[in-house]
C-alpha cells in the first residue's frame, strides 16, 4: 500500500523527526511537525552566547554543545551524509587528538553541518509545516482520527497517524493511553544524562596542537575546541570551549545548581590543561536525556529489548523512532527514523498489517 495523501503528525524536530518528516514528504504523505523548542535540532545544538567584556565591547560566540559531530557506518546512511556533504549540508572534521586520551573515536573523523549543528534539520525540514514552541503532552484518538494537545488545547487535528521522534523517556507519558507496554519499555531503556560547559578563555598562550580530548578519568568525559571545527568561527586572542561531562559525574550532580556545575567544571578543564585559565564567559546546559548508552548499541541487545529500529502500529497509525531504537546517536535516529518511514509508507495507517506491531530492516545497499 502507498501511504501518499495520508496526514501525519510528527512530533519532534530533532535527527529522527526531521529524516522521517522529508522521507514522508518526499513520499507525498501530508506531513506537519510540533516542536516545543523555539528551533529545530534537539541535542544537534548550537548555543548563541552574547555577554559584554570587561573593556565594555559587546561580545558573541556560538557553542555546539549538544553531539558535537558524528560517524557514519550503515551504508544508506553513509551515502546519505555524503549527499548532504555535496549540497553543502555537511563538513568533515579531523580532530588532532590531544596525547593522553583514550580513543573511543572508531573512526579518525565526523561529521557535522554547517554553519551550525541545527543546520541539517533546518534544511530537512525546509518547505513542511512546523511549528515551534509547542510542548504536546496529550493525544487523542476518535472518529476523526488523531489529535493533539499541549495543556488542554489543541494543536492540530485530523491525523491519520502520529509518529513520536522524542527521547524514549519523554515519550513515554504520550504513549501509556495507547500502547502502556511501549510506555512501560520506553522508560526501561535507559538514557546517561550529561552537563556541558560552554565558555571563552584568552588565548594567550600557544593554542593546544589539538582539537579534541577524551580524558581517561575525572569529571570529563570529552574536551572540544569548538573553534577548531570546520565553519566555526574562530577569534585572535581567545579560545572557544565545549566540555562534557561523564554520565556519572552529570547523574550525580544532576539537580546541582548550574553556577556550581559550572564552577566545578571550569576548575576540571584547568586542572586537565595543567594551567590556570582566564574566563570571559561560561555557561552549563544539563541534558537530562544526552544519549543511549553505547553499551547497549552494537545493534543485537537493542534489538532484543525492541522489536526493531522502531515501532509502528497500523491499526492505530502510532508510531515510535529515535535514537535509542535506531541504536545510538545521529546514525541510530537516522536509522530508526528512516525505518519508520518506509513502514509508514508500506503499511499505512488501516492497511492490512492492521494491529501488528511492526519493524523493518533497513534497505540492503
Ligand atoms: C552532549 C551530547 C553529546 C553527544 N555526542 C554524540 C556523538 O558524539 N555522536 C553521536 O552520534 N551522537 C551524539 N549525541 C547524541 C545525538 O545528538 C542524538 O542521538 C541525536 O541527535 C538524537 O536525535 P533524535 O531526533 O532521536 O532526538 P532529539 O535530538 O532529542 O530530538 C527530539 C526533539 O523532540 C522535541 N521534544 C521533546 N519532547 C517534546 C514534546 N513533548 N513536544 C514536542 N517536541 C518535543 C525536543 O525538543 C527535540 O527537538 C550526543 C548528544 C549530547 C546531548
Amino acid at each position: 500500500m502507498n501511504g501518499s495523501g495520508l496526514r501525519v503528525a510528527v512530533v519532534g524536530a530533532g535527527m529522527a523527526g526531521a529524516t522521517c518528516a522529508r522521507f514522508l514528504a518526499d513520499a507525498g504523505l501530508q506531513v506537519r511537525l510540533f516542536e516545543k523548542s523555539r528551533g529545530v535540532g534537539g541535542r544537534l545544538a548550537t548555543r548563541r552566547a552574547a555577554w559584554t567584556a570587561a573593556d565594555g565591547a559587546a561580545r558573541r560566540a556560538c557553542f555546539d554543545h549538544g553531539a558535537p559531530g558524528f560517524s557514519a557506518h550503515v551504508p544508506e546512511f553513509v551515502r546519505y551524509v555524503e549527499q548532504a556533504a555535496r549540497d553543502g549540508l555537511l563538513a568533515r572534521w579531523q580532530p588532532r587528538i590531544a596525547p593522553g586520551s583514550y580513543a573511543p573515536l572508531d573512526e579518525p573523523a565526523l561529521w557535522l553541518p554547517t554553519p551550525d549543528m541545527p543546520a541539517w534539520c533546518r534544511a530537512l525540514l525546509s518547505g513542511l509545516p512546523l511549528h515551534c514552541g509547542c510542548v504536546v503532552d496529550a493525544l487523542r484518538q476518535g472518529p476523526g482520527g488523531w489529535r493533539l494537545e499541549s495543556a488542554g488545547s489543541t494543536l492540530g487535528e485530523g491525523f491519520d497517524a502520529v509518529l513520536l521522534a522524542l527521547p524514549l523517556p519523554q515519550a513515554a507519558a504520550l504513549l501509556r493511553p495507547h500502547r502502556p507496554e511501549w510506555a512501560q519499555r520506553a522508560e526501561a531503556l535507559p538514557m546517561l544524562p550529561g552537563w556541558a560547559l560552554m565558555g571563552v578563555t584568552e588565548d594567550a598562550q600557544p593554542a593546544p596542537a589539538w582539537d579534541l580530548a577524551w580524558p581517561t578519568s575525572g569529571p570529563l568525559a570529552r574536551i572540544v575546541r569548538n573553534d577548531a571545527k570546520p565553519g566555526r568561527e574562530r577569534v585572535e586572542g581567545q579560545a572557544h570551549w565545549v566540555v562534557h561531562a561523564t554520565a556519572d559525574w552529570s547523574r550525580t550532580h544532576l539537580e546541582a545548581p548550574a553556577a556550581e556545575v559550572r564552577a566545578a567544571l571550569q576548575s576540571a578543564l584547568a586542572v586537565w590543561l595543567g594551567r590556570p585559565l582566564a574566563w570571559q564567559h561560561a555557561a552549563v546546559h544539563r541534558w537530562r536525556h544526552a544519549s543511549v548508552p553505547r553499551a547497549t548499541h552494537p545493534a543485537a541487545p537493542v534489538a532484543a529489548v525492541t522489536p526493531g529500529r522502531c515501532w509502528w502500529d497500523s491499526a492505530s497509525g502510532l508510531g515510535v523512532c529515535g535514537d535509542a531504537l535506531g541504536g545510538a546517536g545521529v546514525e541510530g535516529a537516522w536509522c530508526s527514523a528512516r525505518a519508520l518511514a518506509e513502514l509508514v509508507i508500506r503499511h499505512g495507517p488501516g492497511s492490512q498489517a492492521q494491529g501488528r506491531v511492526a519493524s523493518l530492516p533497513l534497505a540492503q545497499p
